[in-house]
């Protein structure tokens, strides 16, 4: 018998308020995202080679607790460039993303540097079926024999250990891992005292995922937003498109995001949301350095820019080779 419930959350997830003020982050280095935007050029060539193109991707750093109080909250068991979060309860564990393929053994040394096992993970979860999250879940799935609860869209690209779109890109691929969970939007998971919501965020993939969850803090909730992606990167917008109705998929994310304002803000790739200042400022005594509630709008704005900017750059290009 599965020991957590999952309960169909009521359609109205309010993300507004509570938003406790904090000076606002300093702003961001202007080629913060072209790492990731890099890949947008090249596309997904067969020749991909991740530890050369992202040796962040690679690099290890020691586990911290996020937020959260002493035992509880949100834990980043990533590498320097990849973000996997861990989330301890007494009934079990919680984990998000599992980093390329083969980083599973190290979430797993990750948590156990901060003292749980990670055979008593319970539940995976994952943003989006790229390689470079979904890589390790696989392995983290066989440690632990957990439950992998994922999007209905990505559900096939997750199962088939494949890229959607560019199945034939080998260099792309992960380990296949069975999905025990489907859902589609506004789902929450509840599981030993914690409840993870997801909106489906499409575009970056199908069934781009991006997770809420509130956290407790010294009395105080803060709303905690894990953002899937709403990058271009690899992504064939049209000549055939990755997927069917992806352009359409990117701007509802853009919709629906807008009011978005999360205390918290993290993501899958740290420089979305620019971890390396905010952990500076942790490992500098303030218990807040995370709190940012202006991260994820500035954040999302320069992504719709940028996807707008893809859009046109591919539909000349692909113009230009159908008028040859
Ligand atoms: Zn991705």
């Amino acid at each position: 018998m599965m020991d957590f419930r999952i309960l169909l959350a009521a359609a109205s997830f309010g993300l507004a308020g509570c938003a406790p003020l904090e000076p606002s982050n300093p702003p961001r280095p202007a080629d913060t995202l072209t790492t990731i935007d890099r890949m947008a050029d090249s596309g997904p060539s067969p020749t991909f080679e991740a530890e050369k193109m992202f040796p962040s991707w690679f690099a290890a750093i020691e586990p911290y607790r996020v937020i959260g109080d002493q035992d509880d909250g949100v834990y980043y068991v990533g590498t320097k460039g990849l973000g996997m979060y861990f989330i301890p309860t007494d009934e079990g564990h919680i984990v998000i993303d599992g980093g390329m393929p083969g980083q599973g053994a190290y979430v797993a040394d990750a948590i156990r540097k901060l003292g749980y096992d990670p055979k008593d993970i319970k539940i995976l979860l994952n943003s989006h079926a790229h390689l470079d999250h979904s890589g390790g879940l696989a392995e983290l799935k066989r440690l632990s024999g957990a439950q992998m609860i994922a999007s209905e869209g990505d559900r096939s690209a997750l199962e088939g250990g494949f890229y959607l779109g560019s199945e034939n890109v080998k260099s792309l691929n992960a380990p296949p891992i069975e999905v025990n969970v489907t859902f589609s939007d506004d789902f929450t998971v509840t599981h030993g005292g914690v409840s993870l919501t997801a909106r489906i965020t499409p575009g970056h993939t199908r069934g781009c995922t991006s997770w809420m969850m509130d956290v407790e803090q010294g009395g105080k909730t803060y709303q905690t937003l894990f953002f899937c992606s709403a990058s271009v990167a690899a992504n064939r917008l049209l000549g055939p498109p990755q997927y069917e109705g992806i352009v359409e998929d990117y701007r509802k994310t853009f919709a629906i995001t807008k009011d978005w304002k999360p205390d918290v803000f993290l993501s899958n790739h740290p420089e979305f949301f620019g971890m390396a200042t905010k952990h500076e400022r942790l490992k500098a005594g303030d218990p807040l350095a995370f709190v940012d509630d202006g991260g994820f709008p500035a954040f999302i704005a320069k992504m719709e820019k940028n996807f707008e900017a893809a859009l046109q750059k591919q539909t000349l290009k692909h113009n230009a080779i159908m008028s040859e």
